[in-house]
């Protein structure tokens, strides 16, 4: 399994550096997202969800839709969230480009705390003091962490295991690290008051009812693509859109709502998947190596 997760690390940490040189002002979205889950692909893994990205306010959850015109703007802060998985087994990782000068401090106040937290894992350490650092060194940039969005644990074919790694010492997270656990650790840094909202957009859904008769074709067709890994439309051009929509009315499938930042502010984040071993945690896809 260790092997499988450091093969799978690789790859995202190979796409996510690919989708830097990507991102530049003017590039389509539609097209980074398609050249990035094809790599992943052509690179021996499978897209574990659609490739995230956040354009400036925009903290999570958007990825391109079907003939989508975004394009990469000239300023702001550009999110790129990637994840692989080889047999359910899950690297989930993040960077933030910063397109002009005014959000390299942002985008460096995120990157130290993802750095300071990986340090902070050791066995025995509850979640919260993960979290504790990440507040801490968010504000000594004069920022705020986004509180209201949290690391998680990662099982097989589970991307969000239950426990969480909050962004600032959550009392709740109070689950203690133990060698062989996997997290996804991602701070979030905004120049905002620090909560998302749900915007209008969403492009990325969840299998969660396997079994409904009247839709059970439609069920089989993503099933057997992604099992209940985060998908999104894009992947099924065989699907008519008024099947799909008629799933996501039964319930079928679940929809993530675009997480928008309330006040407007800005958002970075930086990601990485840490296995925890005896010693501390692993990083899996060595974003800190990628800016
Ligand atoms: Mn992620
Ligand atoms: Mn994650």
């Amino acid at each position: 399994m260790y092997d499988v997760l450091r093969n799978v690390g690789h790859v995202v940490h190979k796409a996510l550096k690919y989708a830097l040189d990507l991102v530049e002002p003017g590039a389509p979205i539609l097209e980074i997202c398609e050249k990035v889950e094809s790599y992943i692909r052509a690179n021996g893994a499978k897209p574990a969800f659609p490739l995230n990205i956040g354009i400036n306010d925009v903290s999570a959850h958007y990825t391109a839709k079907v003939g989508d015109s975004l394009t990469i703007p000239k300023s702001g802060v550009v999110k790129i969230d990637v994840g692989a998985h080889l047999d359910g087994y899950v690297v989930d990782a993040a960077v933030t480009k910063a397109l002009g000068s005014a959000f390299v401090s942002m985008v460096k106040a995120a990157k130290s705390a993802l750095e300071a937290a990986i340090n902070a894992v050791k066995p025995g350490v509850r979640a919260w003091q993960v979290g504790a650092v990440v507040e801490n060194t968010v504000k000594s940039f004069g920022f705020n962490p986004i509180y209201n969005l949290t690391g998680h644990k990662i099982d097989r074919y589970v991307l969000h295991a239950g426990h969480v790694v909050p962004n600032y010492p959550d009392k709740s997270a109070s689950q203690q690290f133990s060698p062989g656990d996997l997290y996804a650790i991602e701070p979030f840094v905004t120049n905002g008051g620090g909560y998302v909202v749900d915007g209008r957009d969403v492009t990325i859904f969840r299998l969660v009812k396997t079994r409904y008769k009247p839709l059970q074709d439609v069920i089989d067709v993503v099933k057997a693509e992604v099992g209940t890994l985060p998908f999104t439309p894009r992947w099924f051009p065989q699907l008519d859109a008024s099947a799909f929509n008629a799933a996501v009315r039964a319930g079928v499938f679940y929809g993530y709502s675009v997480l928008i930042e309330k006040s407007g502010g800005f958002v970075a984040q930086f990601e990485d998947t840490v296995y925890v071993t005896e010693d501390g945690g692993v990083s899996l896809a060595n974003t800190l190596e990628l800016t």
